[in-house]
């Protein structure tokens, strides 16, 4: 992770801050300089009143000049606060639109690995930390900078004056503000240790927060009883989420409290040396009230400073892990790639090139130098048992993981070179995961808005899925909505019927590579059977991946190859590969055991199996 200094920071972020709004330059301008003249006057108007009083200047000329001096003043305060007020305004605009967008961006346009994978997951939920509120990361930064380059500059002209009066004071006055400055560096550091632990609490608790209110799982907590493990769940990880929490507060609140202790002594050190001063005949009183006034500035300045400073180091935490995820390498191409309209009505060939890949968190490679050529218009099946690495394959294939060696070639050409969003294009899937939204059938199958749903094909693709009754029998048919999220009248399908709008949704997309990742699960046999038998109907010229750990389910393919380990361990039609009598073979005796009816032989009878 590159870590940026305060300053790079504000760079980065005024010049965000400049392309959302460029008034908003201007009007920061003027601020920083009503900020430095405003205190610089409030200084002055004590001094000049004894000054009059000291040297019997008359009433009216008195008055005349104490009020043109207080005006300027109000005037001058009264635009600060009209434009400190815009100012901060327009910091949250800046934060919660611009900056906002450039995360939203991010992680709508990332590649899939980020997302999927925690490291990914956790530098997003650490961007978001820099811009949830009003007072963190950005805006933090943005309503902090300008204090801390004023009060810099307030500091250099004060104690440049201060320091000809008496050095001590200067040194005594820094030597505080450093104490109370490491104290506040010491809480910060705390804090920056138990991030670690923080946001792991906040993981789990809202991992138990949210699976404790999401309605798939109501089912099995009431079953089961599953309520008081998330009740003991949300009641640990509170406590420990706060318990942390105070920890880290009562290192800033020490602080807070040593920089009231400090600002006593500062103040009786002060007019200790004044008044001494005084008594001594070195200052007469206006020199007095003058050089109380710079010396209470110059403390107001050095607080400032010192609190901006450590704002700014903590807004930089943040800020740094916004732009550590926004430069999160994507791992895909969003550049213009090469033309995927060209294999428009065109058979798809893909090739896996010595391909390798590994999960971040195992050790070994989960597909390692993996081989295989699709031909165009092959409808392949991929069988082996759980955790053989179909799927990964799959991911693979379809550009959601990108490979760590070798390439996929689609026609013979780098998978790589396609804009991935383009290249998505290419695939039509069915995932073993059911994902279906709160917005109407029609909408869930072309995930486009009513405007842009081609309604007839919606009709045709709802019958090739074997869906169209049960639609036809809804009152509003296919603008019924699914669950009750947004609409109350909405409704709820069974794990078989969502199966199949699945399989309407791949159909819909009329991708020339489908891919059925055990699309069966949920069916009964009719549906199962069903499904195989129009099988080459659905896929027409369309290549195709039929993935399955039943070995039963795929006999309509051209090919079919059992993996195991990741590599592939048998390939060949399912006549070849029962001759084989291969581990294909076995697996398939031992799975059509439990089909038969009358198994008392241990015959195995393929027709039973399969319809
Ligand atoms: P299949 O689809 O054949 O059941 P997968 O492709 O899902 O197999 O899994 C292949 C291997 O990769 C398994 O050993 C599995 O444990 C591992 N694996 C799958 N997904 C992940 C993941 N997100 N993180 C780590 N390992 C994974």
């Amino acid at each position: 992770m590159k870590h940026y200094n305060i300053f790079q920071n504000a760079n980065y972020i005024y010049s965000q801050a400049n392309s959302f709004n460029k008034k908003y330059k201007y009007k920061l301008a003027i601020t920083l300089i009503l900020k430095l003249i405003i205190p610089i006057i409030a200084t002055f108007i004590p001094t000049i009143v004894v000054y009059l009083i000291v040297n019997n200047f008359k009433i009216n000329i008195f008055v005349l000049l104490i009020g043109i001096v207080v005006l300027i003043y109000a005037i001058l305060n009264y635009i600060n606060t009209y434009l400190s007020l815009s100012v901060d305004i327009e910091s949250t605009f800046i934060r919660s639109k611009r900056f906002f967008e450039l995360l939203c961006d991010k992680s709508r346009t990332t590649g899939y690995e980020n997302i999927e994978f925690e490291d990914g997951r956790e530098k997003m939920m650490k961007a978001f930390g820099a811009i949830n509120s009003n007072w963190v990361g950005v805006e933090l930064h943005l309503k902090t900078f300008p204090t801390f380059i004023i009060s810099f500059v307030g500091l250099l002209l004060y104690s440049s004056y201060i320091v000809s009066i008496n050095f001590s004071i200067v040194i005594v006055l820094l030597g505080m503000t450093l104490l109370n400055f490491l104290l506040n560096i010491y809480a910060r550091k705390y804090e920056k240790k138990t991030e670690k632990i923080l946001n792991s609490h906040r993981t789990k608790l809202t991992y138990f927060q949210e699976e404790a209110n999401k309605l798939t799982n109501a089912k099995d907590i009431k079953i089961y009883k599953l309520e008081t493990m998330f009740y003991k769940g949300i009641k640990l990880f509170t406590k420990k989420y706060s318990k942390t929490i105070t920890k880290q507060k009562f290192r800033y609140y020490f602080a807070n409290f040593s920089d009231s202790i400090f600002s006593i002594f500062r103040d009786i050190l002060a007019y200790t040396i004044l008044v001494t001063m005084v008594f001594d005949g070195v200052i007469d009183v206006t020199q007095f009230t003058f050089m109380i006034g710079i010396i209470v500035g110059y403390s107001v300045w050095l607080n400032q400073f010192s609190n901006s400073f450590g704002r700014l180091k903590e807004a930089n935490i943040s800020i740094n892990n916004f732009r550590d995820y926004i430069l999160l390498d994507d791992r895909i191409n969003m550049e213009d790639g090469d033309d995927i309209e060209q294999f428009k009505n065109k058979k798809i060939t893909i090739e896996f090139k010595n391909v390798s890949y590994k999960y971040p968190m195992t050790e070994k490679p989960v597909i390692s130098n993996f081989n295989l050529k699709i031909d165009g218009g092959e409808k392949l099946a991929l069988v082996g048992l759980n955790g053989a690495g179909k799927t990964t394959l799959v991911k693979l294939l379809t550009g959601l993981y990108q490979p760590l060696e070798g390439e996929i070639l689609i026609n013979g050409i780098s998978s790589t070179n396609f804009n991935i969003y383009e290249y998505y294009n290419l695939f039509g899937v069915v995932f073993q995961d059911i994902n279906i939204f709160s917005f109407t059938i029609a909408q869930n199958i072309s995930g486009k808005s009513d405007e842009d749903t081609d309604f007839k094909r919606i009709e045709y693709v709802l019958e090739k899925a074997g869906l169209k009754e049960k639609i036809e029998m809804l009152p509003q048919k296919e603008n019924t909505y699914l669950t009750q999220e947004i609409d109350e009248d909405g409704i709820l399908l069974s794990g078989g019927q969502l199966q199949k709008l699945m399989l309407a949704r791949a159909l819909y997309k009329d991708a020339p590579v489908l891919i059925l990742d055990e699309p069966t699960s949920a069916l009964d046999p009719l549906a199962e059977q069903e499904l195989y038998l129009k099988y080459h109907a659905l896929t027409e010229s369309k290549t195709s991946i039929f993935i399955s750990h039943k070995l039963s389910s795929t006999q309509f393919c051209n090919k079919i190859l059992y993996l195991e380990d990741g590599k592939i361990i048998e390939e060949g039609t399912h006549k070849e590969l029962m001759d084989k009598k291969g581990k294909y073979s076995k697996m398939f005796a031992i799975q059509s055991q439990y089909y038969k009816k009358d198994n008392k032989e241990g015959k195995v009878d393929e027709q039973t199996i399969l319809f």
